[in-house]
């Protein structure tokens, strides 16, 4: 018999800090007869090319996939009209950010973000040891770019800009924007998420492949799983100058981005003009549900994102467990407001009603 002595009886030493790190809570699924408005994800069914694209390179799955995505990095490339060494896939931008923080932030770095914004930041920046720092949001629950600004320390390795910003939806502008990114000194990432860009209807906000081009510390974050509609195949890009692009290669957990998502990722972007007819169904959706919710008499921001968001502060959870049980799954944030998906039409009315019986109570 052989005893263990020490510390190993209790197992493996884990890194202390992990205690003070979250595991990132997923929006709720829903039942069978609910809608899922909990997670930001495209109503639609794949579109039958992509879905055929996917099933294809799915009789191959015994071998690796292409590990450097070439197909899918070259048409990314001709998409967007940059080198393709400027493009960086992984599986799901969430992995792209977080290689992100790997290839630039570790212990006693500082990574800057709005708050709240996407709830990942906090977590992948404590993950690579480094030391998160939330900056409020507005009142209007926009950037505070100033405040921003004035957060930058010789710590500052990366500053994650969410534009628009996920669960507000309020975006920056152009202006705004580029006073900003000529503040921040040149040794900081900025990295601009715009999982949401293809929802962006305001002419003010601008597109940040034109910023990055000429601003080597800038990159943009961009995913297929909002409009492209492919959020359970996981695969994101970063477009970045070429060091912060090979940085991401050499941190991306190797062989990420699977040859089904890699075909169904290419196929979606041959089939562009179909899927961007949808967005723009969407759109027109988040147009009716924020006129209506306005109409109700509730505050809105002008999303660019396809979801809305109400603050309730007190009140978010009733508000998600009326909507819970009406038949829609919405996604909570608690003593600070919900966020709701544009779904499908009867999913969005649903909340609509809910949310006028809703407030006629308050
Ligand atoms: N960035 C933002 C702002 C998001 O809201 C999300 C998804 N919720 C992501 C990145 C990550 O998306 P994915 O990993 O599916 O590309």
């Amino acid at each position: 018999e052989t005893t263990v002595s020490g510390t190993a009886a209790q197992g493996p030493r884990l890194r202390p800090s992990l205690d003070g790190i979250p595991t990132y809570k997923p929006g709720k699924p829903a039942g069978a007869d609910a809608y899922k408005l909990s997670s930001n994800e495209n109503p639609y069914p794949p579109l039958p090319g992509v879905l055929e694209s996917a099933v294809a390179a799915a009789g191959s799955f015994n071998r690796y996939p292409d590990m450097a995505a070439t197909a899918l990095t070259e048409e990314l490339a001709r998409r967007f009209g940059v080198p393709a060494e400027h493009v960086a896939t992984g599986t799901g931008s969430v992995s792209v950010a977080q290689s992100l923080v790997l290839s630039t932030a570790g212990p006693g770095d500082e990574v800057i973000f709005a708050w709240r914004s996407f709830e990942a930041y906090p977590i992948i920046t404590q993950v690579a040891g480094a030391t998160p720092v939330p900056v409020p949001l507005t009142a209007a629950e926009e950037h505070d770019l100033d405040a921003m600004l004035a957060a930058i320390t010789e710590r500052t390795r990366l500053i994650f800009v969410c534009n628009p910003n996920n669960p507000t939806g309020a975006a920056i502008h152009r202006e705004e924007l580029l006073r900003f990114l000529d503040a921040v000194p040149g040794d900081i990432l900025v990295v601009l998420d715009e999982a949401y860009r293809e929802f962006i209807r305001d002419e003010r906000v601008p597109d940040g492949i034109e910023l990055y081009r000429d601003r080597p510390n800038v990159c943009v974050l961009r995913t297929f799983s909002k409009a492209y509609g492919l959020a359970g195949l996981r695969v994101g890009f970063a477009i970045a100058h070429e060091p912060v692009a090979t940085a991401l290669r050499k941190t991306a957990v190797p062989f990420g981005v699977s040859q089904l998502a890699q075909d169904a990722a290419v196929a979606s972007l041959r089939a562009e003009d179909a899927l961007l007819e949808r967005v723009e169904s969407l759109v027109e959706e988040r147009t009716r549900v924020t006129a209506a919710l306005t109409g109700q008499g509730w505050t809105v921001v002008d999303s660019q994102a396809n979801f809305v968001w109400l603050r309730l502060g007190e009140r978010t959870l009733d508000f998600a467990a009326a909507c819970g049980a009406a038949g829609v799954v919405v996604r909570p944030f608690p003593g600070e407001g919900v966020r709701v998906s544009i779904g499908e039409v009867a999913g969005n009315d649903i909340f609509l009603a809910t949310a006028e019986a809703f407030r006629k109570e308050l």
